[in-house]
């Protein structure tokens, strides 16, 4: 059992939520294994990438203040993305925790998430970070394909889908990312080093960091997160 009773006050006993980050380098599996983890444990999984993306295709101004940032492998300013996680992780379905893949990405994000949760009365519960070599980074983003319609996430080699470039959930033809081509591929990686490591040690120094192995095949690094998430509880 995951959750745990929790006293706030003296004489007032709540479930925890269960508040979990999922941190790691693009192309680490987060959104892969966020899908799993958020049916496994009953919370909703957001992804800040697919709420960019989302904004994007919408068009709105939100969207087109993002788009330069994201297609360039940049990351968007801080005040932009807290505005639009904040906004979601506080919405209803939110209310019994969530698991929040890429963010936070810097360390004034992970400071306004952890502001919008205590004025909420709540703090995380575990940050889970997958840790993956750049190598395997490099291959595992080339090789990415993402059904338009759904978002399911597949790899040419490691994950391909029943039928050549078709969705397994509803046949859509995949397509690559704008920003999986290989020189914005190198510099998420440098941003990533740069801007979103050194959030591995500020998340060390609260007790929160729990770092799985992000090598292997998913249903191996999925039961690995499972056991961080549980330890984390
Ligand atoms: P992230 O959300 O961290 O950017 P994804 O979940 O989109 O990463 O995974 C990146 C690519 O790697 C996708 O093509 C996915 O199918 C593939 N992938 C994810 N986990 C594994 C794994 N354990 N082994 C091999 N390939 C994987
Ligand atoms: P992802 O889908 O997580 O790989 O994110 C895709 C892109 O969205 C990133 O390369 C950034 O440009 C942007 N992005 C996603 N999350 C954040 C964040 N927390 N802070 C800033 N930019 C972000």
């Amino acid at each position: 059992m995951v959750e745990e009773a929790r006293a706030r006050r003296p004489g007032q006993v709540v479930m925890a939520e269960l508040d979990l980050l999922l941190m790691g380098p693009p192309g680490a599996g987060k959104g892969t294994q966020g899908r799993l983890l958020g049916e496994a444990l009953g919370v909703p999984w957001v992804s800040s990438g697919d709420l960019l993306r989302h904004a994007i295709e919408d068009g709105s101004a939100l969207g087109d203040q993002a788009r330069h940032f994201t297609a360039r492998g940049e990351l968007v300013p801080d005040r932009v993305i807290v505005g639009l996680m904040s906004g979601r992780l506080e919405a209803r379905d939110a209310r019994g925790g969530f698991i929040a893949d890429g963010y936070p990405r810097t360390v004034p994000q992970a400071e306004a998430l952890a502001a919008a949760l205590d004025a909420l009365g709540r703090r995380l519960t575990a940050a889970l970070a997958i840790l993956l070599p750049d190598g395997e980074v490099v291959d595992r983003l080339a090789g990415r394909r993402t059904c338009p319609e759904c978002g399911r996430v597949y790899h040419l080699k490691h994950e391909p889908p029943a039928r050549a470039q078709l969705c397994d959930v509803d046949g859509v033809g995949l397509i690559q990312r704008e920003d999986d081509s290989p020189a914005t591929i190198r510099r998420r990686l440098a941003v990533y080093h740069q801007d979103s490591e050194p959030l591995i040690a500020h998340y060390s120094e609260r007790g929160l960091l729990r770092e799985v192995d992000g090598t292997g095949p998913p249903e191996v690094v999925a039961e690995r997160l499972h056991a961080a998430a549980a330890s984390g509880a």
